[in-house]
Protein backbone atom coordinates (compact mmCIF):
# COMPACT_ATOMS: atom_id res chain seq x y z
CA UNK A 1 0.00 0.00 0.00
CA UNK A 2 1.55 3.28 -0.61
CA UNK A 3 -0.91 5.66 0.33
CA UNK A 4 0.50 9.25 1.17
CA UNK A 5 -2.01 9.42 4.45
CA UNK A 6 1.03 7.49 6.28
CA UNK A 7 3.68 9.74 5.50
CA UNK A 8 3.15 12.80 6.99
CA UNK A 9 6.86 14.13 8.52
CA UNK A 10 8.02 14.12 11.88
CA UNK A 11 10.61 13.95 13.83
CA UNK A 12 11.25 10.18 13.49
CA UNK A 13 10.90 10.39 9.85
CA UNK A 14 13.47 12.83 9.61
CA UNK A 15 15.98 10.85 11.42
CA UNK A 16 15.28 7.63 9.63
CA UNK A 17 16.13 9.95 5.97
CA UNK A 18 18.98 11.79 7.71
CA UNK A 19 20.32 8.10 8.79
CA UNK A 20 19.96 6.81 5.33
CA UNK A 21 21.07 9.88 3.30
CA UNK A 22 24.60 9.73 5.66
CA UNK A 23 24.62 6.07 4.87
CA UNK A 24 24.37 5.00 8.51
CA UNK A 25 21.56 2.33 7.27
CA UNK A 26 21.26 1.02 4.04
CA UNK A 27 17.48 0.11 4.85
CA UNK A 28 14.99 1.26 6.87
CA UNK A 29 13.48 -1.95 9.27
CA UNK A 30 11.33 -1.45 11.92
CA UNK A 31 8.83 -3.53 14.13
CA UNK A 32 5.25 -3.69 15.49
CA UNK A 33 5.79 -5.03 18.87
CA UNK A 34 2.33 -5.95 20.91
CA UNK A 35 2.12 -8.30 23.65
CA UNK A 36 -0.46 -10.54 22.61
CA UNK A 37 -2.47 -10.42 26.23
CA UNK A 38 -5.34 -8.15 24.73
CA UNK A 39 -6.69 -6.78 21.43
CA UNK A 40 -5.37 -3.78 19.57
CA UNK A 41 -6.43 -0.13 20.27
CA UNK A 42 -6.29 3.14 18.77
CA UNK A 43 -3.37 3.90 20.39
CA UNK A 44 -1.80 0.49 18.70
CA UNK A 45 -3.15 2.38 15.68
CA UNK A 46 -0.97 5.47 16.03
CA UNK A 47 2.61 2.98 16.33
CA UNK A 48 0.90 0.98 13.52
CA UNK A 49 1.01 3.66 11.45
CA UNK A 50 4.11 4.71 12.57
CA UNK A 51 6.48 1.72 11.89
CA UNK A 52 4.40 0.36 8.95
CA UNK A 53 4.69 3.67 7.38
CA UNK A 54 7.90 4.57 7.40
CA UNK A 55 8.66 1.25 6.36
CA UNK A 56 6.32 2.28 3.03
CA UNK A 57 7.64 5.22 3.28
CA UNK A 58 11.58 4.72 2.72
CA UNK A 59 10.87 1.80 0.83
CA UNK A 60 12.21 -0.54 3.66
CA UNK A 61 10.50 -3.11 5.97
CA UNK A 62 7.99 -3.54 8.79
CA UNK A 63 8.01 -6.76 11.12
CA UNK A 64 5.12 -8.00 13.02
CA UNK A 65 6.95 -9.11 16.39
CA UNK A 66 5.00 -10.66 19.11
CA UNK A 67 6.02 -9.69 22.35
CA UNK A 68 5.75 -13.29 23.74
CA UNK A 69 7.86 -13.07 26.89
CA UNK A 70 4.92 -13.60 29.80
CA UNK A 71 3.13 -16.86 29.55
CA UNK A 72 1.04 -16.57 32.32
CA UNK A 73 -1.00 -13.27 29.97
CA UNK A 74 -0.90 -14.24 26.87
CA UNK A 75 -3.20 -16.56 24.77
CA UNK A 76 -3.53 -17.50 21.07
CA UNK A 77 -6.92 -15.48 20.17
CA UNK A 78 -4.96 -12.48 20.91
CA UNK A 79 -2.22 -13.15 18.27
CA UNK A 80 -5.19 -13.94 15.80
CA UNK A 81 -7.20 -10.59 16.71
CA UNK A 82 -3.97 -8.78 16.25
CA UNK A 83 -3.15 -9.81 12.76
CA UNK A 84 -6.31 -9.76 11.65
CA UNK A 85 -6.48 -6.34 13.06
CA UNK A 86 -3.02 -5.48 11.33
CA UNK A 87 -3.97 -6.77 8.03
CA UNK A 88 -7.23 -4.99 7.77
CA UNK A 89 -5.92 -1.21 8.59
CA UNK A 90 -4.05 -2.43 4.95
CA UNK A 91 -0.78 -3.16 6.45
CA UNK A 92 2.02 -5.98 5.67
CA UNK A 93 4.53 -7.07 7.58
CA UNK A 94 7.69 -8.63 6.56
CA UNK A 95 7.88 -12.26 6.03
CA UNK A 96 6.06 -14.49 8.68
CA UNK A 97 4.81 -13.09 12.16
CA UNK A 98 7.50 -13.36 14.34
CA UNK A 99 8.09 -14.75 17.93
CA UNK A 100 10.45 -13.21 20.84
CA UNK A 101 10.20 -16.57 21.55
CA UNK A 102 11.61 -17.76 18.21
CA UNK A 103 14.55 -16.08 19.99
CA UNK A 104 14.41 -17.77 23.37
CA UNK A 105 17.66 -20.30 22.46
CA UNK A 106 19.86 -17.54 21.19
CA UNK A 107 18.98 -15.30 24.54
CA UNK A 108 19.71 -18.26 26.64
CA UNK A 109 23.44 -18.29 25.02
CA UNK A 110 23.90 -14.63 25.57
CA UNK A 111 22.64 -14.54 28.93
CA UNK A 112 25.40 -17.31 29.39
CA UNK A 113 27.42 -15.06 27.96
CA UNK A 114 27.36 -11.96 30.28
CA UNK A 115 27.13 -14.83 32.88
CA UNK A 116 30.82 -15.96 31.88
CA UNK A 117 31.94 -12.18 31.35
CA UNK A 118 30.88 -11.43 35.03
CA UNK A 119 28.22 -9.32 33.34
CA UNK A 120 25.21 -11.39 35.36
CA UNK A 121 24.47 -13.38 38.49
CA UNK A 122 21.90 -15.05 40.10
CA UNK A 123 20.06 -14.05 42.65
CA UNK A 124 18.40 -15.49 45.40
CA UNK A 125 16.52 -12.47 47.05
CA UNK A 126 12.90 -12.75 46.73
CA UNK A 127 10.59 -10.31 44.65
CA UNK A 128 10.38 -7.98 47.91
CA UNK A 129 13.83 -7.88 49.27
CA UNK A 130 14.89 -6.73 45.32
CA UNK A 131 12.50 -3.86 45.52
CA UNK A 132 14.05 -3.03 48.96
CA UNK A 133 17.11 -3.14 48.13
CA UNK A 134 16.95 -1.53 44.51
CA UNK A 135 16.96 1.97 46.66
CA UNK A 136 14.76 4.85 45.84
CA UNK A 137 14.88 7.98 43.45
CA UNK A 138 17.24 9.60 46.18
CA UNK A 139 18.80 6.86 47.56
CA UNK A 140 20.99 4.95 45.81
CA UNK A 141 20.74 0.71 46.26
CA UNK A 142 22.55 -2.01 47.97
CA UNK A 143 24.38 -4.89 46.76
CA UNK A 144 22.70 -8.18 46.96
CA UNK A 145 24.81 -10.67 49.30
CA UNK A 146 24.75 -12.58 46.37
CA UNK A 147 26.22 -10.36 43.19
CA UNK A 148 29.97 -11.41 43.74
CA UNK A 149 28.95 -15.49 43.03
CA UNK A 150 31.59 -16.64 40.71
CA UNK A 151 30.64 -17.16 36.65
CA UNK A 152 30.98 -20.65 37.42
CA UNK A 153 28.79 -20.95 40.12
CA UNK A 154 26.26 -18.60 38.51
CA UNK A 155 26.49 -21.03 35.15
CA UNK A 156 25.45 -24.12 37.16
CA UNK A 157 22.76 -22.23 39.10
CA UNK A 158 21.17 -20.85 35.83
CA UNK A 159 21.36 -24.31 34.39
CA UNK A 160 19.31 -25.28 37.57
CA UNK A 161 16.63 -22.73 36.96
CA UNK A 162 16.75 -23.35 33.23
CA UNK A 163 16.04 -27.32 34.38
CA UNK A 164 13.02 -26.48 36.96
CA UNK A 165 15.15 -27.12 40.07
CA UNK A 166 13.64 -24.42 41.66
CA UNK A 167 10.62 -23.20 42.21
CA UNK A 168 9.02 -19.76 40.81
CA UNK A 169 10.88 -16.78 42.96
CA UNK A 170 13.32 -18.57 44.59
CA UNK A 171 15.88 -17.10 42.08
CA UNK A 172 16.54 -14.88 39.01
CA UNK A 173 19.26 -13.75 36.88
CA UNK A 174 20.29 -10.42 36.89
CA UNK A 175 23.01 -8.09 34.84
CA UNK A 176 25.56 -6.62 36.83
CA UNK A 177 25.55 -2.93 36.40
CA UNK A 178 25.58 -0.46 38.99
CA UNK A 179 23.57 -0.46 41.60
CA UNK A 180 23.90 3.30 42.44
CA UNK A 181 23.56 4.39 39.06
CA UNK A 182 20.76 7.60 39.30
CA UNK A 183 18.81 5.50 36.49
CA UNK A 184 16.89 2.96 38.42
CA UNK A 185 16.43 0.34 35.31
CA UNK A 186 20.52 0.48 35.38
CA UNK A 187 20.63 -1.53 39.15
CA UNK A 188 21.05 -4.67 38.39
CA UNK A 189 17.23 -5.70 36.52
CA UNK A 190 16.46 -8.61 36.41
CA UNK A 191 16.50 -10.19 33.28
CA UNK A 192 15.33 -14.00 33.22
CA UNK A 193 12.91 -15.44 36.11
CA UNK A 194 11.33 -19.19 37.09
CA UNK A 195 7.97 -19.17 35.78
CA UNK A 196 6.68 -22.99 35.60
CA UNK A 197 3.83 -22.52 32.80
CA UNK A 198 3.08 -23.94 29.59
CA UNK A 199 3.38 -21.12 26.82
CA UNK A 200 1.42 -20.82 23.50
CA UNK A 201 4.46 -20.93 21.47
CA UNK A 202 7.03 -22.46 22.97
CA UNK A 203 5.30 -25.27 25.24
CA UNK A 204 6.56 -27.02 28.11
CA UNK A 205 10.37 -26.51 26.98
CA UNK A 206 11.23 -23.09 28.63
CA UNK A 207 10.86 -23.07 32.53
CA UNK A 208 13.11 -19.82 32.60
CA UNK A 209 11.64 -16.75 30.59
CA UNK A 210 13.40 -13.34 29.45
CA UNK A 211 12.20 -10.26 30.78
CA UNK A 212 10.83 -8.05 28.57
CA UNK A 213 14.45 -5.65 28.81
CA UNK A 214 16.55 -8.46 27.89
CA UNK A 215 13.93 -9.51 25.34
CA UNK A 216 13.17 -6.35 23.02
CA UNK A 217 16.74 -5.06 22.18
CA UNK A 218 18.30 -8.47 21.17
CA UNK A 219 15.48 -9.66 18.94
CA UNK A 220 15.45 -6.09 17.83
CA UNK A 221 19.61 -6.81 16.55
CA UNK A 222 18.25 -10.52 15.81
CA UNK A 223 15.73 -9.39 13.58
CA UNK A 224 18.29 -6.31 11.79
CA UNK A 225 15.95 -3.74 13.14
CA UNK A 226 17.35 -0.11 12.55
CA UNK A 227 14.54 2.14 14.18
CA UNK A 228 13.23 0.37 17.08
CA UNK A 229 10.23 2.91 17.96
CA UNK A 230 8.57 3.12 21.34
CA UNK A 231 6.59 5.32 23.66
CA UNK A 232 7.88 7.43 26.13
CA UNK A 233 7.69 5.52 29.13
CA UNK A 234 10.82 3.61 27.42
CA UNK A 235 13.00 6.36 27.35
CA UNK A 236 14.52 5.91 30.73
CA UNK A 237 15.50 2.01 29.48
CA UNK A 238 16.92 3.01 26.48
CA UNK A 239 20.42 2.96 28.34
CA UNK A 240 19.38 -0.52 29.34
CA UNK A 241 18.89 -0.92 25.68
CA UNK A 242 21.84 0.03 24.78
CA UNK A 243 24.20 -1.74 27.52
CA UNK A 244 22.61 -5.31 26.47
CA UNK A 245 23.38 -4.59 22.63
CA UNK A 246 27.21 -3.23 23.83
CA UNK A 247 28.04 -6.43 25.83
CA UNK A 248 26.95 -8.70 23.54
CA UNK A 249 28.10 -9.79 20.35
CA UNK A 250 24.92 -9.17 18.50
CA UNK A 251 24.80 -9.13 14.48
CA UNK A 252 23.40 -5.73 13.91
CA UNK A 253 23.14 -2.41 16.41
CA UNK A 254 19.36 -0.63 16.76
CA UNK A 255 18.30 2.34 18.05
CA UNK A 256 15.25 3.38 20.12
CA UNK A 257 13.47 6.26 19.72
CA UNK A 258 10.39 7.33 21.60
CA UNK A 259 7.38 9.38 21.04
CA UNK A 260 4.26 10.41 22.89
CA UNK A 261 1.55 7.62 23.52
CA UNK A 262 -2.14 8.73 22.08
CA UNK A 263 -4.31 9.44 24.51
CA UNK A 264 -7.76 10.06 23.71
CA UNK A 265 -10.78 12.05 25.50
CA UNK A 266 -13.42 9.70 26.96
CA UNK A 267 -11.40 6.83 26.24
CA UNK A 268 -9.36 4.75 27.92
CA UNK A 269 -6.52 3.00 26.44
CA UNK A 270 -4.93 0.39 28.83
CA UNK A 271 -4.83 -3.18 28.08
CA UNK A 272 -5.34 -3.96 31.60
CA UNK A 273 -8.82 -1.54 32.15
CA UNK A 274 -10.20 -2.46 28.48
CA UNK A 275 -9.56 -6.31 29.93
CA UNK A 276 -11.77 -5.09 33.03
CA UNK A 277 -14.65 -3.88 31.43
CA UNK A 278 -14.77 -7.47 29.16
CA UNK A 279 -14.27 -9.45 31.91
CA UNK A 280 -17.07 -7.83 34.08
CA UNK A 281 -19.49 -7.52 31.45
CA UNK A 282 -19.57 -4.31 31.49
CA UNK A 283 -19.32 -4.23 27.57
CA UNK A 284 -19.95 -7.19 24.83
CA UNK A 285 -16.50 -8.32 24.28
CA UNK A 286 -13.32 -7.39 22.95
CA UNK A 287 -15.47 -6.07 19.95
CA UNK A 288 -18.00 -4.17 21.32
CA UNK A 289 -18.89 -0.93 19.45
CA UNK A 290 -18.01 0.91 22.05
CA UNK A 291 -14.86 -0.26 22.87
CA UNK A 292 -11.39 2.13 21.55
CA UNK A 293 -10.26 -1.46 20.08
CA UNK A 294 -9.33 -1.90 16.24
CA UNK A 295 -11.85 -4.26 16.22
CA UNK A 296 -14.64 -2.68 18.48
CA UNK A 297 -14.04 0.21 16.17
CA UNK A 298 -14.34 -1.63 12.87
CA UNK A 299 -17.95 -3.49 14.01
CA UNK A 300 -18.85 0.19 15.00
CA UNK A 301 -18.73 1.40 11.11
CA UNK A 302 -14.53 2.78 11.25
CA UNK A 303 -12.93 2.37 7.83
CA UNK A 304 -9.36 1.42 7.64
CA UNK A 305 -8.52 5.16 5.93
CA UNK A 306 -10.73 6.72 8.31
CA UNK A 307 -8.01 5.51 11.12
CA UNK A 308 -5.12 5.96 9.41
CA UNK A 309 -6.36 9.48 8.26
CA UNK A 310 -7.15 9.96 12.30
CA UNK A 311 -3.38 8.64 13.05
CA UNK A 312 -1.99 11.46 10.28
CA UNK A 313 -3.95 14.15 11.94
CA UNK A 314 -2.56 13.96 15.12
CA UNK A 315 0.65 13.86 13.81
CA UNK A 316 3.61 12.41 16.37
CA UNK A 317 5.69 14.28 18.49
CA UNK A 318 7.61 13.72 22.49
CA UNK A 319 5.05 16.17 23.84
CA UNK A 320 2.59 14.27 25.86
CA UNK A 321 -1.57 15.08 24.93
CA UNK A 322 -5.09 14.21 25.17
CA UNK A 323 -6.50 14.28 21.70
CA UNK A 324 -10.11 15.44 21.56
CA UNK A 325 -12.62 12.34 20.49
CA UNK A 326 -14.40 14.70 17.84
CA UNK A 327 -11.26 14.46 15.73
CA UNK A 328 -11.58 10.77 15.03
CA UNK A 329 -15.29 11.51 14.41
CA UNK A 330 -14.48 13.62 11.97
CA UNK A 331 -11.83 11.84 10.18
CA UNK A 332 -14.77 8.98 9.68
CA UNK A 333 -17.43 11.59 8.97
CA UNK A 334 -15.36 12.53 6.18
CA UNK A 335 -14.83 9.70 4.79
CA UNK A 336 -18.34 8.60 4.92
CA UNK A 337 -19.76 11.63 3.89
CA UNK A 338 -17.67 10.83 0.29
CA UNK A 339 -18.02 7.14 0.71
CA UNK A 340 -21.10 5.88 2.20
CA UNK A 341 -24.08 5.60 -0.14
CA UNK A 342 -27.72 7.09 0.98
CA UNK A 343 -30.36 5.31 2.72
CA UNK A 344 -33.69 6.64 4.72
CA UNK A 345 -34.75 5.18 8.08
CA UNK A 346 -36.75 6.26 10.61
CA UNK A 347 -35.79 5.89 14.05
CA UNK A 348 -38.52 7.67 16.36
CA UNK A 349 -41.52 6.68 13.68
CA UNK A 350 -44.93 8.59 13.61
CA UNK A 351 -47.53 7.15 11.78
CA UNK A 352 -48.42 9.65 8.68
CA UNK A 353 -51.67 8.93 6.34
CA UNK A 354 -51.93 10.26 2.97
CA UNK A 355 -55.28 11.38 2.80
CA UNK A 356 -55.66 12.31 -1.06
CA UNK A 357 -53.51 8.80 -1.81
CA UNK A 358 -55.71 6.16 -3.05
CA UNK A 359 -55.57 2.71 -0.11
CA UNK A 360 -54.20 0.41 -3.18
CA UNK A 361 -51.67 3.29 -4.90
CA UNK A 362 -48.20 2.39 -4.95
CA UNK A 363 -45.56 4.57 -6.76
CA UNK A 364 -41.50 4.42 -6.97
CA UNK A 365 -38.75 7.02 -7.28
CA UNK A 366 -35.15 6.61 -8.53
CA UNK A 367 -33.60 8.16 -6.06
CA UNK A 368 -29.53 8.68 -6.57
CA UNK A 369 -27.88 6.09 -4.16
CA UNK A 370 -25.21 9.23 -3.35
CA UNK A 371 -25.57 12.78 -4.55
CA UNK A 372 -22.66 13.19 -5.87
CA UNK A 373 -21.35 9.45 -6.91
CA UNK A 374 -23.25 8.63 -10.02
CA UNK A 375 -21.11 5.16 -9.68
CA UNK A 376 -23.48 4.15 -7.27
CA UNK A 377 -26.39 4.38 -9.10
CA UNK A 378 -29.91 4.16 -7.73
CA UNK A 379 -32.50 2.76 -5.73
CA UNK A 380 -35.90 2.80 -5.79
CA UNK A 381 -38.21 3.95 -3.51
CA UNK A 382 -42.03 3.13 -2.76
CA UNK A 383 -44.24 5.86 -1.80
CA UNK A 384 -48.22 4.41 -0.79
CA UNK A 385 -50.98 6.10 1.65
CA UNK A 386 -49.28 5.16 4.71
CA UNK A 387 -45.90 6.06 5.39
CA UNK A 388 -43.60 6.79 8.55
CA UNK A 389 -41.78 9.89 9.40
CA UNK A 390 -39.70 11.00 12.48
CA UNK A 391 -41.51 11.73 15.54
CA UNK A 392 -39.26 14.70 16.03
CA UNK A 393 -39.50 15.96 12.43
CA UNK A 394 -43.12 17.40 14.01
CA UNK A 395 -44.49 19.76 16.45
CA UNK A 396 -47.91 20.67 18.00
CA UNK A 397 -46.81 24.19 18.57
CA UNK A 398 -43.31 25.02 16.97
CA UNK A 399 -41.03 27.89 17.95
CA UNK A 400 -40.23 30.11 15.38
CA UNK A 401 -37.91 29.02 12.70
CA UNK A 402 -38.95 25.53 12.98
CA UNK A 403 -39.35 24.42 8.93
CA UNK A 404 -40.30 20.89 9.79
CA UNK A 405 -43.78 20.03 10.01
CA UNK A 406 -46.37 21.10 12.34
CA UNK A 407 -50.55 21.68 12.11
CA UNK A 408 -51.54 23.43 8.64
CA UNK A 409 -47.92 24.04 7.28
CA UNK A 410 -45.83 22.04 4.48
CA UNK A 411 -42.71 20.38 4.23
CA UNK A 412 -41.09 18.29 2.07
CA UNK A 413 -40.58 14.64 1.76
CA UNK A 414 -37.31 13.84 0.95
CA UNK A 415 -36.89 12.89 -3.01
CA UNK A 416 -40.43 13.09 -3.33
CA UNK A 417 -43.42 15.12 -2.80
CA UNK A 418 -44.67 18.22 -0.39
CA UNK A 419 -47.26 17.28 1.98
CA UNK A 420 -49.56 19.20 4.47
CA UNK A 421 -50.53 18.25 7.88
CA UNK A 422 -54.55 18.91 7.97
CA UNK A 423 -54.89 17.07 10.84
CA UNK A 424 -53.35 15.31 14.39
CA UNK A 425 -54.94 12.65 15.65
CA UNK A 426 -53.87 11.97 19.60
CA UNK A 427 -54.37 8.61 21.61
CA UNK A 428 -55.80 8.47 25.21
CA UNK A 429 -53.11 10.03 26.73
CA UNK A 430 -52.82 13.38 24.66
CA UNK A 431 -50.01 12.05 22.68
CA UNK A 432 -49.75 12.48 19.27
CA UNK A 433 -50.36 9.17 17.95
CA UNK A 434 -50.91 10.28 13.93
CA UNK A 435 -50.89 13.00 11.17
CA UNK A 436 -53.38 13.35 8.28
CA UNK A 437 -51.55 14.63 5.98
CA UNK A 438 -52.24 15.56 1.75
CA UNK A 439 -49.97 15.76 -0.62
CA UNK A 440 -49.54 18.06 -3.43
CA UNK A 441 -48.73 16.28 -6.41
CA UNK A 442 -47.48 19.23 -8.47
CA UNK A 443 -44.69 19.50 -6.55
CA UNK A 444 -42.52 16.67 -7.51
CA UNK A 445 -39.12 18.02 -8.51
CA UNK A 446 -40.27 21.64 -8.05
CA UNK A 447 -41.22 23.93 -5.89
CA UNK A 448 -44.78 24.57 -4.87
CA UNK A 449 -46.74 27.31 -7.07
CA UNK A 450 -46.59 30.87 -4.82
CA UNK A 451 -45.25 29.72 -1.61
CA UNK A 452 -41.57 28.21 0.26
CA UNK A 453 -41.68 25.12 1.37
CA UNK A 454 -38.25 25.61 3.44
CA UNK A 455 -37.63 22.28 5.49
CA UNK A 456 -37.47 18.29 4.03
CA UNK A 457 -37.76 15.73 5.95
CA UNK A 458 -37.33 11.87 6.10
CA UNK A 459 -39.81 9.43 5.30
CA UNK A 460 -40.51 5.66 4.63
CA UNK A 461 -43.66 3.69 2.81
CA UNK A 462 -45.53 2.04 5.65
CA UNK A 463 -46.47 -0.87 3.63
CA UNK A 464 -42.76 -1.29 2.45
CA UNK A 465 -40.53 -0.21 5.19
CA UNK A 466 -38.50 -2.89 6.55
CA UNK A 467 -38.08 -3.17 10.52
CA UNK A 468 -34.18 -2.50 11.45
CA UNK A 469 -32.94 -2.21 14.70
CA UNK A 470 -30.90 -0.01 15.48
CA UNK A 471 -27.88 0.41 18.01
CA UNK A 472 -27.22 4.51 19.27
CA UNK A 473 -23.72 4.40 20.54
CA UNK A 474 -22.13 7.11 22.81
CA UNK A 475 -18.90 7.71 24.66
CA UNK A 476 -18.26 4.99 27.28
CA UNK A 477 -17.22 7.54 29.87
CA UNK A 478 -18.81 10.62 30.93
CA UNK A 479 -15.72 12.57 31.27
CA UNK A 480 -13.12 13.49 29.74
CA UNK A 481 -10.14 11.85 31.22
CA UNK A 482 -11.62 8.64 32.89
CA UNK A 483 -8.73 7.14 34.18
CA UNK A 484 -6.83 10.69 35.39
CA UNK A 485 -7.39 10.20 39.20
CA UNK A 486 -4.88 7.54 39.13
CA UNK A 487 -6.47 6.07 42.49
CA UNK A 488 -9.24 6.64 41.77
CA UNK A 489 -11.77 4.21 39.65
CA UNK A 490 -12.41 4.86 36.38
CA UNK A 491 -15.40 2.89 36.45
CA UNK A 492 -17.19 5.12 38.15
CA UNK A 493 -17.23 7.40 35.13
CA UNK A 494 -18.49 4.76 32.90
CA UNK A 495 -21.69 6.69 30.79
CA UNK A 496 -24.94 4.46 31.80
CA UNK A 497 -26.29 5.53 28.81
CA UNK A 498 -24.00 4.46 26.06
CA UNK A 499 -25.96 2.09 24.32
CA UNK A 500 -29.58 2.13 23.10
CA UNK A 501 -31.07 -0.06 21.22
CA UNK A 502 -34.22 0.67 19.21
CA UNK A 503 -36.39 -0.14 15.99
CA UNK A 504 -36.59 1.41 13.57
CA UNK A 505 -38.50 1.62 9.87
CA UNK A 506 -35.89 1.06 6.99
CA UNK A 507 -36.25 1.63 3.92
CA UNK A 508 -36.79 -1.41 1.56
CA UNK A 509 -33.24 -1.53 -0.16
CA UNK A 510 -31.88 -2.27 3.22
CA UNK A 511 -33.34 -5.77 3.52
CA UNK A 512 -30.44 -7.93 2.66
CA UNK A 513 -27.40 -5.44 3.44
CA UNK A 514 -24.18 -7.26 3.60
CA UNK A 515 -22.75 -7.01 6.86
CA UNK A 516 -20.71 -4.31 7.21
CA UNK A 517 -22.37 -2.22 4.67
CA UNK A 518 -22.11 1.37 5.78
CA UNK A 519 -24.94 4.23 5.20
CA UNK A 520 -25.92 7.32 5.84
CA UNK A 521 -29.31 7.50 6.96
CA UNK A 522 -30.37 11.04 5.71
CA UNK A 523 -30.43 13.61 8.18
CA UNK A 524 -29.13 10.58 11.28
CA UNK A 525 -26.05 10.19 10.89
CA UNK A 526 -23.97 7.05 9.63
CA UNK A 527 -24.39 3.55 10.45
CA UNK A 528 -23.05 0.25 9.40
CA UNK A 529 -24.12 -3.52 9.80
CA UNK A 530 -23.26 -5.13 12.24
CA UNK A 531 -21.12 -8.20 11.65
CA UNK A 532 -22.07 -10.75 13.71
CA UNK A 533 -25.73 -9.79 13.98
CA UNK A 534 -27.37 -8.49 10.68
CA UNK A 535 -29.25 -11.64 8.31
CA UNK A 536 -30.98 -11.32 5.47
CA UNK A 537 -34.22 -9.95 6.33
CA UNK A 538 -32.98 -8.94 9.51
CA UNK A 539 -30.40 -5.97 9.24
CA UNK A 540 -28.71 -4.60 12.42
CA UNK A 541 -27.27 -1.41 11.98
CA UNK A 542 -24.24 0.50 14.82
CA UNK A 543 -24.34 4.34 14.28
CA UNK A 544 -21.07 5.06 14.16
CA UNK A 545 -20.99 8.54 14.17
CA UNK A 546 -23.95 11.35 13.99
CA UNK A 547 -23.98 14.14 11.18
CA UNK A 548 -22.99 17.04 13.50
CA UNK A 549 -19.53 17.45 13.19
CA UNK A 550 -18.42 19.39 16.51
CA UNK A 551 -14.51 19.31 15.67
CA UNK A 552 -15.21 20.50 12.27
CA UNK A 553 -17.37 23.20 14.19
CA UNK A 554 -14.93 24.62 16.93
CA UNK A 555 -11.94 24.58 13.73
CA UNK A 556 -13.61 27.14 11.76
CA UNK A 557 -14.53 28.97 15.01
CA UNK A 558 -11.22 29.02 15.77
CA UNK A 559 -10.16 30.14 12.25
CA UNK A 560 -12.95 32.85 12.16
P1 LIG B 1 0.67 -3.13 28.25
O1 LIG B 1 0.16 -2.18 29.27
O2 LIG B 1 -0.05 -4.43 28.21
O3 LIG B 1 2.16 -3.20 28.07
P2 LIG B 1 0.74 -1.65 25.82
O4 LIG B 1 -0.42 -0.80 25.44
O5 LIG B 1 2.08 -1.07 26.07
O6 LIG B 1 0.16 -2.44 27.00
P3 LIG B 1 1.96 -3.46 23.91
O7 LIG B 1 1.35 -4.67 23.31
O8 LIG B 1 3.19 -3.61 24.71
O9 LIG B 1 0.84 -2.80 24.77
O10 LIG B 1 2.15 -2.35 22.80
C1 LIG B 1 2.69 -2.57 21.52
C2 LIG B 1 3.23 -1.29 20.97
O11 LIG B 1 2.22 -0.30 20.89
C3 LIG B 1 4.31 -0.71 21.86
O12 LIG B 1 5.37 -0.29 21.04
C4 LIG B 1 3.65 0.42 22.54
O13 LIG B 1 4.56 1.42 22.87
C5 LIG B 1 2.64 0.88 21.52
N1 LIG B 1 1.49 1.54 22.17
C6 LIG B 1 0.71 1.04 23.14
N2 LIG B 1 -0.20 1.93 23.55
C7 LIG B 1 -0.01 3.04 22.79
C8 LIG B 1 -0.65 4.33 22.74
N3 LIG B 1 -1.66 4.65 23.53
N4 LIG B 1 -0.18 5.21 21.82
C9 LIG B 1 0.83 4.89 21.01
N5 LIG B 1 1.47 3.71 21.01
C10 LIG B 1 1.06 2.79 21.89
MG1 LIG C 1 3.81 -2.64 26.63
Amino acid sequence: MSDESTSAPNFIRTQVREDLEAGRNQTVVTRFPPEPNGFLHIGHAKSICLNFGIAEQFGGYCNLRFDDTNPVREEQIYIDSIREDVTWLGFEWAGEVRFASDYFTQLHEWACHLIRNGDAYVDDLGADEIREYRGTLTEPGRPSPWRDRSPEENLVLFEQMRNGEFGEGEKVLRAKIDMASPNINLRDPVIYRIRHASHHQSGEQWKIYPSYDFAHGQSDAIEGVTHSICTLEFEDHRPLYDWFLEHLPVPARPRQYEFARLNLSYTVTSKRKLRMLVDRGIVDGWDDPRMPTIAGMRRRGYTPASIRHFCDMIGVTRADSLVDIQMLYHAIRSDLEDNAPRAMCVLKPLKVVLTNVPEDHEEHFEVAGHPARSDMGTRRLPLSREIWIDADDFMEEPPKKYFRLAPEREVRLRNAYVIRCDEVIHDAQGEVSELRCSVDFETLGKNPEGRKVKGVIHWVSAAHAIPVEVRNYDNLFQVEQPDRDRDGDFLEHLNESSLEVIQAWGEPALADVAPESRYQFERVGYFCADRHDTRPEHPVFNRTVSLKDGWARAQKRQDS
